[in-house]
């Protein structure tokens, strides 16, 4: 067995564990208002700090528990965990800002997500306006039926849904003629070459114009630059999440950042921008 390979099977067996020491952690990141940088919502990411690896990032982790079913407990424990977070936060009287969690496309086929998320707000008494769900294309694909049941019923207990990843999946046009999301998230692609590549430009441009005309809310992900904040400005894009503003930070620092309510924009060292 090489490194890769082995490490994928060591994270494979200690998940369930992991789960069971409470190893997974969450950092958020703010999503600002384009025109003022205010932060008017947030992205829960999940983390495992591995007693041997160190910090695992979600790319490497999520398929293989997407794969072995795990990602059923997890993304219960998502939501579970942003809800004690939110509560937590009100009764320290900070004035809190509505948390997106990221459900993959296993969790809809289990009839019972609406339930379950009607059950966790009710346990820490948190209104369902501060909870959004993010889903990506592909998800919106592979299971069809099942998704827009579900999709509906959220949309009915109150619960904003964003379309994640806009553009990288395929047929993504179909959907939202059938659905009506909340917000639309570019995604980064599109983004991170925005000063040299025209073909982005236009993409980018577009898709703001087709969210507003939908509408929908609008987010650029990945902003780095200024310049592609100003770009994004120009074109009337409503909200930010990217680098620029913040990278995803742990529970502590993001409350410091709500107690503000207005980041500014700085640029990171280019040496830096790789790492999250
Ligand atoms: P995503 O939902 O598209 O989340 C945004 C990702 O972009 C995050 O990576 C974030 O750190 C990164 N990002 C944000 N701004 C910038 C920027 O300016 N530059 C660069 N280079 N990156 C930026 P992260 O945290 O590694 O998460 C990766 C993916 O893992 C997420 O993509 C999401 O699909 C998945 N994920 C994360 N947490 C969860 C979870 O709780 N449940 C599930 N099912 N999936 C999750
Ligand atoms: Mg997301
Ligand atoms: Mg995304
Ligand atoms: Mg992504």
């Amino acid at each position: 067995m090489n490194v890769e390979s082995f490490k994928q099977y060591s994270l494979e067996k200690d998940m369930r564990t992991a789960l069971q020491e409470n190893q997974f952690f969450l950092h958020y990141q703010p999503r600002v208002e384009t025109t003022t940088g205010k932060i008017v919502a947030a992205e829960a990411l999940i983390r495992w700090s591995h007693p041997e690896w160190g910090i695992i990032s979600p790319g490497e982790f999520i398929p293989l528990a997407e794969e072995s079913g795990l990602i059923i407990d997890i993304g219960d424990w998502v939501l579970d965990e942003v809800c004690a977070q939110l509560s937590k936060w009100q009764e320290e009287g900070i004035q809190i800002v509505p948390v997106s969690v990221n459900v993959s496309a296993n969790r809809f086929l289990r009839n019972n997500l609406t339930e379950a998320i009607q059950a966790t707000l009710e346990k820490y008494q948190i209104d369902s306006s501060f909870i959004e769900i993010e889903i990506t294309e592909s998800t919106m694909i592979q299971y069809h039926d099942a998704v827009f049941r579900t999709l509906e019923q959220l949309r009915d207990l109150g619960i904003k849904l964003v379309l994640d990843d806009f553009g990288t999946g395929y047929s993504s046009l179909t959907y939202l003629k059938k659905f009506k999301f909340d917000t639309l998230k570019i995604d980064r692609s599109f983004i991170q070459n925005l000063d040299t590549n025209p073909e982005d430009q236009a993409i980018a441009a577009n898709l703001i114009n087709l969210a507003h005309a939908l509408n929908m809310n609008v987010v650029a992900e990945g902003v780095e630059q200024i310049s592609h904040l100003e770009r994004m400005k120009k074109k009337q894009c409503d909200q930010i999440q990217g680098f620029l503003f913040s990278r995803p930070v742990d529970h502590k620092e993001f409350a410091e950042k709500l107690k503000k309510k207005i980041i500014k924009p700085v640029v990171e060292k280019q040496k830096n921008l790789n790492k999250s």
